[in-house]
């Protein structure tokens, strides 16, 4: 390549020296590791960041700012590694490249409005510093410039997204001069052939009408100076796609739209502006309904003008703009026109409150017209969002609040999703279903049809549609399960009698059912297992025995442990299959199993003996229950690890673990440890006694 590109650095003059050098040394950076690269153009790639830095530099962009301009595409393209950007470059460059690579990932796929509003809120909220969504802009501006070498399907996808985000953001920044030309290259990509047409057309018109034009010009500096007001007047050519917008919308041809020409008017300040307003009113005849104050009444970026449009001498409406110098300046660059151009290192917070500096000034320029509260938060939001925005599979966007996790992603798609969730991917990896989301990620829900919410997730979950879904699924799971778990208490309570549950009549069950107040079968055998109504009670109503009657005892209720919510294992004696056991039938609560000779229960059996029923374990369960142990170890380094390993080489789960005396000689480790059967915990006892450091080793009961 024979160009030679460097460092102008007559564009960088408003930054310090030593802030130059530095912008040369991360050009040099750039460009040793762009090495070798192409654009589609043919030029060398270092032309693309350095086009991007001097659009920055004409924002008067801090230096930092400037150098990650330069560097933004080294991670994505060059394969160096961020801290290598850090260690050289400062860590706050390093933040701002990333921040720029991460925008750069993500891609915007639907064309729905819904959706573009989404992604751009996206884009705002992913880049936390405003720079960052600057450094996009002006990356996408320089390629929207260089489009041409593009091939056709992708030219039109940028343009497209040019068109609906980009675009948008710069206008919601205040950045108007940016969102004019990004409009003008979308359409010219989009639509080549109108475009080309249009362009002619104006071309063709403005030359037609140069006279007139200059003409017009000449009687408005006249009679501006007639009036005594010092003003810059400059001709103004429309773009091309505000006058296809305004054809498409008001249905005109080109011969029909006649303010193809415009004209803007700068004065020093307010005042004058309406000084210059009633001046060129008494000129030429204002239009009715085309006069607009954004001075008194600016628009929601910050945007301040008088406008107003004439009919000139030949019969065509002229579009008049007035504003001060500094209205002016603030139109064409908004955010970055606010921005304080230190050269320090900034951290995030001092961005920020820069940033809200820049939010501030434009709320005093809307305080003049009311309101200003209500459009504070507004650009606020979208700025600062409470909100992340992740992507489902299919591309959607959903909007979710700072927070939330995997499983309020679940419940956002589907009630159904959620209640099924077991596992969840967050771009293509497998994460615990309480990962908080991050913007820009790609969710992913694994469901599986047997799968239940899990009342642990009430814990983490941040929605509310998730914490009235997971709760309403619960108790009706709680109510079904009670009923299965009341039914059997009741049957067995029933054979005490020597009946059956097949053998009770309608008749019966009706008289029962009004004597209780209840509605249905069901929800009579869901009380017995909720403890709300005792099994043998009901059976004598159902059986109309009279309380003298006395029960044989009758076989025991099986435990199989799979009862859900209905049967509770008391958590001080921690029973486990192998014990003796008996169960207890709590109001509310559903049945509650102890060991036998806990001690709770000897003193409870004595004063409600009707509340203890004879409950024995299934031979065959297949879970694994909880157990406290206490291990009493020799104090020595490790030891902690050690025990902890032979518990999970002897195939328990550790639940918890807490420790007491553990500056003494001998700790007492406490563990709940998870086990299948009485026979798997004589196993892992003895798998820790060989452990030379422990001492002692027994079961713990409160
Ligand atoms: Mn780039």
């Amino acid at each position: 390549m024979s160009t030679v590109l460097g460092l102008d650095e007559n564009r960088f003059a408003y930054l310090k020296q030593a802030d130059v050098a530095r912008l040369n040394e991360a050009y040099r950076f750039s460009e040793a590791a762009h090495s070798g690269q192409k654009r589609q153009s043919g030029d060398p790639y270092i032309s693309h960041p350095l086009a991007v830095a001097e659009i920055l530099a004409g924002w008067h962009l801090d230096s930092q700012a400037i150098m990650a301009a330069l560097l933004h595409d080294v991670l994505e393209d060059a394969q160096v590694s961020k801290s290598e950007i850090a260690k050289t470059f400062g860590k706050s460059v390093a933040e701002l490249v990333d921040g720029v690579s991460k925008l750069a990932r993500i891609e915007f796929q639907s064309a729905e409005e819904a959706q573009a509003e989404n992604f751009r809120k996206m884009l705002l909220a992913m880049a936390r510093d405003v720079r960052v969504i600057l450094i996009k802009l002006a990356d996408r501006l320089h390629n929207m410039r260089t489009l041409g070498a593009v091939p056709p399907a992708k030219r039109r996808r940028i343009a497209r997204e040019t068109m609906e985000i980009y675009a948008p953001i710069a206008l919601r920044l205040g950045l108007n001069a940016l969102h004019n030309e990004m409009q003008e290259l979308a359409f010219s990509n989009l639509y080549p052939l109108r475009y080309a047409v249009l362009a002619k057309a104006t071309r063709a018109a403005r030359g037609n009408r140069r006279e007139v034009i200059g003409k017009t010009e000449a009687a408005f500096k006249a009679r501006l100076a007639e009036a005594g007001i010092e003003a810059t007047v400059v001709g103004r050519e429309k773009n091309v796609y505000s006058t296809y917008r305004k054809m498409v919308e008001k249905h005109l041809s080109f011969s029909q739209i006649h303010d193809i020409y415009a004209f803007r008017v700068l004065v020093s300040d307010i005042p004058t502006c309406y000084l210059a307003l009633g001046a060129l009113h008494s000129l030429y005849k204002p239009i009715p309904g085309k006069f607009k104050d954004y001075i008194a009444i600016p628009k929601g970026n910050g945007y301040q003008s008088l406008h107003t449009a004439l009919i000139d001498p030949y019969g065509l409406p002229v579009e008049i703009q007035i504003r001060t110098e500094h209205m002016h300046h603030i139109a064409e660059s908004g955010v970055a026109s606010h921005w304080m151009y230190k050269d320090e290192e900034a951290s995030l917070s001092d961005v920020q409150r820069k940033t809200h500096g820049w939010l501030q000034s434009l709320l005093e320029i809307q305080s003049q017209s009311g309101d200003s509260a209500e459009f504070l938060e507004h650009v606020k939001v979208d700025l600062f969002p409470d909100e992340v925005y992740v992507f489902t599979p299919q591309g959607k966007i959903l909007s979710m609040p700072r927070g939330a996790t995997a499983v309020d992603f679940a419940y956002a798609v589907h009630t159904d999703i959620g209640n099924c969730c077991v596992a969840v991917k967050v771009d293509g990896e497998l994460v615990p279903l309480r990962t908080e989301l991050r913007n820009g990620e790609r969710v992913e829900i694994i469901t599986a049809s047997h799968a239940k919410p899990n009342p642990a997730w009430l814990q983490y979950v941040r929605t509310g549609k998730a914490r009235s879904n997971i709760r309403h699924f619960l108790k009706t799971m709680q109510y079904e399960e009670s009923a299965a778990l009341g039914e059997r208490l009741l049957s067995q309570a029933l054979k005490s009698f020597g009946s059956t549950l097949a053998s009770i009549d309608d008749a019966n069950w009706e008289r029962a059912m009004r004597d209780t107040g209840t509605r249905s079968r069901q929800q009579l055998v869901a009380d017995i297992g909720l403890g709300r109504r005792l099994p043998a009670v009901v059976a004598r109503r159902l059986l109309r025995y009279a309380d003298g009657v006395e029960a044989k005892p009758a076989a025991n209720v099986t435990i199989h442990g799979t009862e859900g919510m209905a049967v509770q294992f008391a958590t001080c004696c921690h029973p486990i299959p192998g014990d003796a056991v008996v169960g207890s039938i709590k109001k509310g609560q559903g049945l509650i199993v102890h060991v036998v000779d806990c001690a709770q229960v000897e003193r409870s059996r004595r004063n409600q003996p009707e509340q203890w029923i004879d409950v024995e374990w299934d031979q065959a369960t297949t879970r694994l229950f909880q157990v406290a142990i206490t291990v009493t170890v020799r104090n020595e380094r490790g030891v902690l690890a050690k025990v902890a390993s032979e518990l999970a080489e002897a195939g328990s789960n550790i639940d918890s673990i807490s420790m007491e005396d553990e500056h003494s000689l001998h700790a007492s480790l406490h563990f709940v440890v998870q086990v299948s059967h009485r026979r798997h915990l004589a196993r892992v006892m003895r798998a820790l006694r060989r452990l030379s450091e422990v001492v002692k080793i027994a079961r713990f009961r409160e």
